[in-house]
């Protein structure tokens, strides 16, 4: 075949899979070389399952064959390295799980295999999904595929890097405070984060449970809504995941947007944004407006600035507690050559931990510690309920808002590694929304001096549908998400 498989979406892989001018063996096959060629310049992977891959495959054309397909069957998949897959190890892109293999699949692994997926590999991150570039992974830096000099953005820059370079159809990634949109936006890929609850976490490496969530990175908005109908819906081995009924999110993919109502609010084009990404996303905007939309350009959302405090005194906090497991002891990483057991426990979190996770826990317990909750953890819960009741408040006139992704294109790798708090700001637009649980999408708005713009629609919870139809809207307008970079 002549045509580049590597490029194909979903919806169009599954309709030549269907009517067989395409095997998944074929498939699979061209995006594992695909993967081998390009991985010495962009380092999405942490793992390559290339085995894995065709015996999965093969599986797939047989399901096809037999006439049992559904839209992800046969389709290669790359997960992010902090869920869990079976037999396969999950690495977090830590020393601390270097060597772990889970003994079972995350509830999402179980869904996409039960659809008959193609696991190609997992990808790099942000050690334990802390950071905003993937700098922070222990084991190496992901490059941006539109310009290698820079980061892919994280914590989820494996990922997005790997669906921007045609290394993956689609992949998953988490979300905690940005790390789906803000590498959606710096790799020019759609990338949704679910409403809390509406994904299961069972298998996901927890990092701040409270506002992790896991969410399909895609080449454009249908492919996003497929995806999520494979892994959106309750499971009983999540208490936090929601028993609503999940919609077909293929349905509401109609491009009609007449009569919506979209808020733009004014903190997000926040004080030192670059003119570019601002321009480009009122641009995007306006679009929509001609689309039919009725946009309201100056609304307010006063709590906004307090947002970055309260998720880096939330996020340790839950942290320092979550990662209190990895003790040598359990599983992963052990430094035994010690005197005595808390020795040992002290060198395993010494050694197993990066920088940032060890200030992360220190900022956490911390924050926790008798003395000191009232005036931080709780006063950071306090203001938290503030935040939700504003986004509660706007969503009584707008059925959606819309902002940049992040204040800036990709940075160039090293610029922010010395200046954690330049680095924390990368994700001033998207961690409010998970602050209030609600669901967004990043979905890319252009470009500045070839480098990607992304476009955050963030919807009220459980309405994921009304963001994916303004989403398709835009993308059925435009063709910023058609642009590939030449790698
Ligand atoms: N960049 C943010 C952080 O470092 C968000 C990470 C994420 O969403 N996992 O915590």
């Amino acid at each position: 075949m002549t045509t580049n498989h590597n490029r194909l979406t979903i919806h169009e892989a599954h309709k030549l899979l269907k009517s067989k001018e395409l095997s998944s063996v074929e498939l699979t096959k061209a995006t594992l070389e695909r993967i081998h060629n390009l991985e010495p310049k962009v380092h999405a992977f942490t793992t390559i399952t290339d085995e894995l891959a065709l015996r999965q495959a093969q599986k797939a054309d047989e399901f096809i064959a037999a006439g049992n397909s559904n839209p992800l069957t046969g389709i290669p998949v790359l997960v992010k390295d902090n869920m869990c897959t079976k037999g396969i190890l999950t690495t977090c892109s830590s020393k601390m799980l270097e060597n772990f293999v889970p003994p079972y699949d995350a509830t999402v692994v179980e869904r996409l295999n039960g659809r008959g997926a193609v696991i190609i590999g997992k990808s790099n991150m942000d050690e334990f999904a802390m950071g905003s570039s993937t700098e922070n992974s222990a084991l190496f830096t992901t490059h941006n595929p539109w310009e290698l000099s820079r980061v892919p953005g994280g914590s989820s820059g494996g990922s997005a890097a790997a669906v921007a370079a045609g290394e993956a159809i689609y992949a998953l990634g988490s979300d905690t405070g940005g790390s789906i949109r803000q590498p959606a936006g710096f790799c020019s890929v759609t990338g949704l984060k679910p409403t809390y609850g509406r994904v299961s976490r069972y298998g996901l490496v927890a990092f701040a449970s409270s506002l992790d969530q896991i969410g399909p990175l895609t080449q454009d908005v249908t492919d996003c809504a497929l995806v999520l109908n494979a892994i959106a819906g309750y499971d009983t081995r999540d208490s936090t995941s929601a028993p609503q009924p999940t919609p077909d999110y293929t349905q509401c993919l109609t491009a009609d947007i007449k009569g919506l109502k979209i808020g733009v609010p004014k903190e997000y084009f926040v004080e030192g944004i670059q003119p570019e990404v601002a321009a480009a996303i009122r641009a995007a905007i306006t679009r929509l407006e001609e689309l039919g939309a009725s946009i309201e350009w100056e609304v307010s959302l006063a709590h906004t600035p307090y947002a970055l405090a309260v998720y880096y005194i939330i996020a340790p906090s839950e942290a320092s507690a979550n990662l209190a497991r990895y003790d040598g002891v359990k599983y992963g990483f052990s430094y035994s050559d010690t005197k005595n057991m808390w020795q040992a426990m002290e060198k395993t979190r010494e050694h197993g931990f990066g920088a940032e996770v060890k200030r992360r826990i220190m900022l956490g317990t911390y924050a926790l510690s008798a003395g000191y909750y009232d005036a931080w953890y709780l006063k950071a819960q306090k203001v938290r309920t503030l935040i939700r009741r504003e986004f509660d408040q706007a969503f009584t006139k707008y059925d959606a808002l819309i902002t940049p992704t992040s204040p800036t294109v990709p940075f160039k790798i090293g610029e922010k590694m010395d200046d954690p708090l330049q680095m924390y700001l990368s994700d001033v637009c998207t961690i409010p929304v998970n602050i209030a649980g609600l669901p967004a999408i990043s979905i890319p708005a252009g470009f500045a001096d070839g480098l990607p713009i992304g476009m955050q629609i963030i919807g009220k919870p459980f309405a994921e549908e009304t963001i994916l139809k303004i989403a398709y809207a835009f993308q059925q307008a435009t063709d910023w998400h058609m642009r590939k970079p030449n790698i």
